[in-house]
């Protein structure tokens, strides 16, 4: 498929049917695989042969879908796990163990800041947060001798700063570990990471690759291109004989293309099996397949509403990075000429009475804890997921009360503008 550009990726990527196969990819909803001697079921233990024995490690659905991923990104292996969550501890703990530290931008989703800042913290694994805006000595200065890997999001949810990624991956180079990439946002469609010198990218499948709300799933893809074995003693989960694989070492079976997602399926599905439904793995192909025409309307819809939004009085700022004279304009035309994604937030000068007076008063947009599907939704963080903090750590936050989070859907333009026109009105 590496011939063929990104759209027609999306619809034909993946599987290839052979003669008098099914044209659509069937759902293996078996949890096992029959083998006729245990020789050749040995083999696929040993990690001889590729093969399915259990569905927890490996099951061919999802494999069909994560090879188009992989595609879409320009990588050279992938897996789909249960969430993007479960994608984003998968990509991290593969290379980092108690003792390890991470340096990881400041502006990435709250679960995925939990993730690392409580949980991960549980685990010993250290993490120094940085500015994404931060200068390459200040981002230089985060660095130890046991920092094993970088992290941060394309565009960041909610707050929407975009990553200077080759900024990242030079600093990241420079002290020889990985550049973990976030992607959720534009989806490869508007932004390939891997083209920008990032070496692992992850996704939360359930926001627009799914894009219907129908499948929470994650995905992981290897760039193939971090040479583990040059900074082998950073990496020796890599680099080393896994005493639960007969002593093999992964880098060199499996050299730079295959290292990272075998040992991440063999170790981490096997031990956590965090695995996708085959079932939720055929929902997201279908989202898949049309996410190069979806992505196009939910970058219109976006635009035309923060330009909408923009124009009226009882809105104090916009945040969308599609604005000319946003703070993150220029980094999104060049790392997103096709536009970034669908979500704009905004603040009413009214506060909170303002926010929860024109969310109830929207028709078309409704009242979810979700982002990135076909129908319009919104979120006034105040009063939903930042409920808790009061006025004065909400301003701390960067999250003042007004604030709403609208995720523009497929619906038509005109429809939306006069929906958000209608709610300002009651204002
Ligand atoms: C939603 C989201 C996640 C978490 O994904 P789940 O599928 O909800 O587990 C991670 N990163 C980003 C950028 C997200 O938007």
């Amino acid at each position: 498929m590496d011939n063929y550009r990104i759209n027609t990726k999306c619809v034909q990527g993946g599987y290839r049917p052979g003669n008098g196969e099914p044209r659509e990819i069937p759902i293996i909803q078996s949890t096992t695989f029959k083998y006729d001697t245990s020789e050749d079921m040995g083999r696929l233990f040993d990690l001889e042969a590729s093969g399915y024995f259990y569905t927890r490690l490996q099951n061919p659905t999802n494999d069909y879908v994560a090879a188009k991923i992989a595609e879409l990104e320009g990588g050279t292996a992938a897996m789909l796990t249960s969430s993007g969550q479960a994608a984003n501890f998968f990509a991290i703990f593969n290379i980092c163990e108690a003792g390890s530290h991470l340096v990881a931008s400041t502006c990435i989703y709250g679960g995925t800041f939990n993730l690392i800042a409580v949980t991960m913290a549980k685990m010993g694994i250290e993490v120094t947060f940085v500015d994404p805006d931060a200068s390459e000595e200040e981002l230089d200065a985060a660095f130890r001798e046991n920092t094993k890997a970088m992290f941060g999001e394309t565009i960041a949810n909610p707050s929407l700063e975009v990553l200077d990624i080759e900024k990242y991956a030079r600093v990241a180079y420079r002290h020889g570990v990985p550049l973990i990439v976030d992607n959720t946002f534009p989806t490869p469609v508007n932004c390939r990471p891997f083209e920008w010198g990032a070496d692992i990218v992850t996704h939360s499948t359930t926001k627009y690759m799914d894009g219907h709300g129908v499948a929470v799933g994650g995905a992981i893809v290897d760039s193939g291109r971090f040479d583990w074995m040059a900074h082998k003693e950073k990496f020796p989960g890599l680099c080393f004989p896994d005493e639960s694989y007969h002593g093999i070492v992964y880098a060199e079976k499996f050299g730079m293309e295959g290292a990272f997602i075998t040992k991440c399926t063999s170790q981490l599905m096997r031990d956590f099996g965090s695995i996708q439904s085959p079932q939720n793995a055929f929902y997201l192909n279908l989202g898949l397949e049309s996410l190069h025409v979806r992505m196009e309307r939910h970058v219109l819809n976006g635009q035309a509403a923060a330009e909408f939004l923009q124009s009226r009085p009882e809105v104090e700022y916009v945040r969308y990075p599609g604005l000319p004279g946003d703070k993150y304009y220029e980094l999104q035309q060049k790392y997103m000429p096709k536009g970034g994604c669908g979500v704009v937030s905004f603040c009413l000068k009214g506060g909170r009475p303002a926010a929860e007076t024109f969310m109830k008063n929207l028709k078309l947009a409704a009242i979810e804890t979700h982002v990135a599907d076909a129908r319009t939704c919104c979120l006034n963080p105040a009063t939903s997921t930042h409920r808790q903090l009061t006025e004065e750590q909400l301003e701390a936050a960067g999250i003042p009360a007004g604030l709403v989070r609208l995720s523009c859907g497929l619906e038509d333009k005109d429809d939306l503008i006069a929906d958000l026109e209608g709610a300002l009105n009651a204002l």
